[in-house]
């Protein structure tokens, strides 16, 4: 069986295709123009399982390209679709190129599907969707919220677009995945978060400091009406996130119903930032040289996941801890300096 992973060179991508090539006999083929990657990650998929990767350099908002990928590859039997733009921050002062990429990009996906009568896809949604939520934990029924940028609106409007065109396309079906906080590596230590573009996630700003590439970091908030004063999130282990998407298509594939859903990915559990700065230190034995700042402005403090959802639907379930999330992320750290 052949699938298409969009965005194949980025952080998830390239973690579902590791995890796809290590246990299961599908054939991948990846389309991803390099906008927050490089074509080293394929060589990292090929060093870790032996396997070449087909990728297409093709930009999703360009429908006549993104067609060729689909005429020359008449049997693909579904598609998850990652390539987007992710940066929150970005997002707010580039309102409009966020629209404009996430949001054609998936429209080009969905005519593509039509067109060549792809029945199954899987979408990677957020818990921005959400906004900033009284109830915890968070549920599917919560709702959308407000989000708090642009970037949690595509996520709103994409998963919007895939409801109403499952509506209207008898033979298709569709999960959208909404993950919390992806952080670590694989567990080889050999790919890992290498973002082409300036990013604020918090574990790499951890691992950078360790590694003495920063100086301090900044914790934003010790005042939140928190257990220790610090944001509260829900940390997911890439890798458990990956096989998330594999159980999706396989789910899609056997049910063959018309329906779209969409399922919480997360571990359940609330992290600090204090205990996730704790958790790194006794997982590496490195000491993190941090501040307490000032609160940062469209923080949510707490977030965490329901994931019965996702256990009962997909059979799904986080096997790495937080001391696994950590470590992995430190060897990736490592080999990125020792390179
Ligand atoms: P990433 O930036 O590492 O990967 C996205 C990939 O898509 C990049 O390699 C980029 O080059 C490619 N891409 C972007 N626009 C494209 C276009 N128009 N045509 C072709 N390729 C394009 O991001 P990631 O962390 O792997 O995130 C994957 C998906 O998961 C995104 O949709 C993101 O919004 C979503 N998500 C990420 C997080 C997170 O914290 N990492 C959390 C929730 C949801």
């Amino acid at each position: 069986m052949k699938i298409l992973i969009t965005g194949g060179a980025g952080y998830i991508g390239s973690h579902t295709i590791l995890e796809t090539l290590e246990n299961t006999d599908w054939e991948v083929i990846s389309m991803d123009n390099f906008s927050n990657s490089d074509d080293s990650t394929f060589s990292r998929i090929r060093n870790i399982t032996g396997k070449e990767i087909k990728n297409y350099e093709v930009d999703l908002k360009d429908l006549k390209s993104t067609e060729k990928v689909f005429e020359e590859n008449p049997d693909i039997a579904g598609i998850i679709h990652f390539a987007a733009f992710k940066a929150v921050g970005e997002s707010v002062k580039k309102p409009l190129e966020f629209y404009d990429n996430n949001l054609n990009s998936l429209k080009n996906i969905l005519l593509c599907q039509e067109k060549y009568g792809v029945k199954n896809l899987i979408f990677s949604s957020s818990c921005s969707v959400y906004g900033n939520s009284d109830e915890l934990p968070i549920t599917e029924e919560t709702g959308f919220g407000t989000p708090e940028s642009p970037y949690g609106y595509t996520k709103q409007i994409g998963e919007m677009m895939i409801r109403d065109f499952i509506k209207a396309n008898p033979s298709c079906s569709a999960i959208c995945l909404r993950y919390f906080n992806p952080v670590g590596a694989h567990e080889s230590g050999l790919n890992g978060e290498l973002p082409s573009k300036i990013q604020d996630n918090f574990v790499p700003i951890i691992t950078q400091t360790a590694i003495g590439d920063r100086e301090e970091f900044t914790v934003f908030g010790g005042d939140y009406n928190t257990k220790d004063g610090t944001c509260v999130r829900d940390y997911i282990h890439v890798s458990d996130i990956a096989n998330a998407h594999i159980l999706g298509l396989k789910q899609l594939i056997k049910s063959q119903k018309n329906n779209s859903e969409v399922i919480n990915i997360g571990t359940g559990v609330g992290t600090s930032v204090l205990e996730i700065i704790h958790a790194f230190e006794d997982a590496t034995g490195e000491k993190l040289n941090y501040k307490i700042g000032e609160r940062r402005a469209g923080d949510v403090s707490e977030m965490y996941a329901n994931n019965s959802k996702a256990k009962s639907i997909l059979d799904w379930e986080p096997k790495r801890n937080l001391e696994k999330m950590m470590a992995s992320a430190w060897k990736w750290q490592k080999h990125l300096k020792e390179k």
